[in-house]
């Protein structure tokens, strides 16, 4: 074998044991062994190096089944620290975590419109600036900092090259924050920051191919792969909200006929009650001018019939498209978040129903569909699982 691919099949080697550990420590050598069918003395030398490294730490003796005890592994969750920040469109927020995601401090700022591309990366800077001032004792530990911005994102290049509510283009987010801090930088779409949060830590955790829907204003999906974000040839995969559902249906903000976005979207939502509304169909929301999504989850909540009906609708179509993202990619699991996923209690059942009834085959039919956990920083959390995605590649190698 040559040293080349020695080097390689080692470092894969090192991945898979400290991928191991991070979703299924604390765990014994032995296990790992078992588990990854790597040899004893292979995993025995690895982890030796992952806890030279620091990032593999030796915990609390774990059961023995006869014998002497075995010498657990977990992750060491405070050998690094990471910020992750939320840019847009109407705030930045940035929180300082653990590589366990556990927030140590959290900040926030309004972003006021119209704003310039130096007003903005200043701030970016500034929100920075602050958080690192607040910890300086753990400023040295530092590996990364992640953005998750709002619009288009060209991830490789770290630029954000539309962020529409902004009305900014071609901005070098990036190579902006690099030149004023010594951390590593990543920047993506936050839509898919978001998948990636619940891939790493979030119901997704150890889940292969991971599917997470975002329903609010928009509606899209990011797609992880063994923890991976897949972003498709030309930086569109999981643009599932301009799925035609419907070739006859309303006209989508894409001008498209009848998108998923166009029937369960919030605005969607409202603008079904709505028409029911004008057909004459009693409700607790009629006469009421402007009415939201949630408007009408707050209805249902206080046993408005027809806006539960229209939230169990919105399930249905819901399920439909979900339906053809199993037939698409047969993830192992999918996960709703955003606005309209608060209303899970009405949309889920339908969800699952309409699944059960269409998809090809009892596997697909039961696939594990859930409403995110992760509550306000889902957001930041995935912008700081891209500095995570990093240091996981390069088997815990990446120090400042
Ligand atoms: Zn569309």
């Amino acid at each position: 074998m040559q040293r080349g691919s020695f080097q390689a099949m080692k470092s894969l080697n090192k991945s898979i044991i400290l991928t191991k550990i991070l979703n299924n420590g604390p765990i014994s050598r032995a296990q790992i062994a078992k588990e990854t069918e790597l040899t004893p003395p292979t995993v025995g030398s690895l982890v030796k190096e992952l806890i030279e490294q620091g990032i593999v730490k030796e915990s609390t003796q774990g059961v023995s089944k006869g014998g002497r005890k075995p010498t657990m592994l977990v992750i060491d969750q405070q050998a690094f620290y990471m910020i992750g920040i939320d840019a847009g469109p109407s705030k930045i927020s940035a929180i300082l975590t653990d590589l366990a995601g556990r927030v140590l401090m959290n900040l926030e700022q309004p972003l006021s419109t119209p704003i310039t591309e130096t007003q903005f990366t200043q701030q970016l800077i500034g929100i920075t600036e602050q958080m690192l001032s607040h910890n300086q004792a753990h400023q040295d530990d530092i590996i990364g900092i992640g953005v998750a911005m709002h619009g288009v994102v060209n991830a490789e290049l770290g630029q954000a090259l539309y962020a529409p509510n902004l009305n900014l283009r071609d901005m070098p987010i990036g190579e902006t924050l690099s030149a004023h801090f010594p951390y590593l930088v990543k920047v993506e779409n936050d839509a898919r920051a978001l998948a990636l949060a619940e891939s790493w830590f979030g119901d997704g955790k150890g889940f292969e191919r991971l599917v997470t829907l975002n329903i609010g204003t928009g509606v899209g999906a990011g797609v992880t792969i063994d923890g991976e974000l897949y972003r498709g040839e030309s930086h569109i995969a999981g643009e599932v909200g301009h799925m035609t559902i419907d070739i006859n249906g309303e006209t989508c903000t894409c001008g498209n006929q009848g998108c998923l976005q166009t029937m369960v979207s919030g605005p969607a939502i409202a603008r079904r009650i709505d028409k029911l509304i004008k057909t004459g169909t009693e409700t607790s929301l009629k006469g009421q001018t402007e009415i939201t999504a949630f408007d009408v989850f707050k209805a249902a909540e206080a046993g408005d019939e027809l806006a539960e009906q229209v939230l169990v609708d919105t399930g249905v179509y819901l399920g439909i498209g979900l339906t053809n993202l199993i037939h698409t990619l047969n993830p192992s699991k999918i996960i709703l978040t955003g606005g309209v996923a608060k209303a899970g209690k009405y949309l889920l059942p339908a969800v699952k129903q309409t699944v059960a009834k269409r998809a090809l085959t009892q596997s697909a039919k039961t696939t594990s569909i859930s409403l995110s956990k992760l509550g306000d920083h889902a957001t930041a959390l995935g912008a700081v699982a891209l500095i995570l995605v990093e240091l996981f590649s390069k088997n815990g190698e990446m120090t400042i």
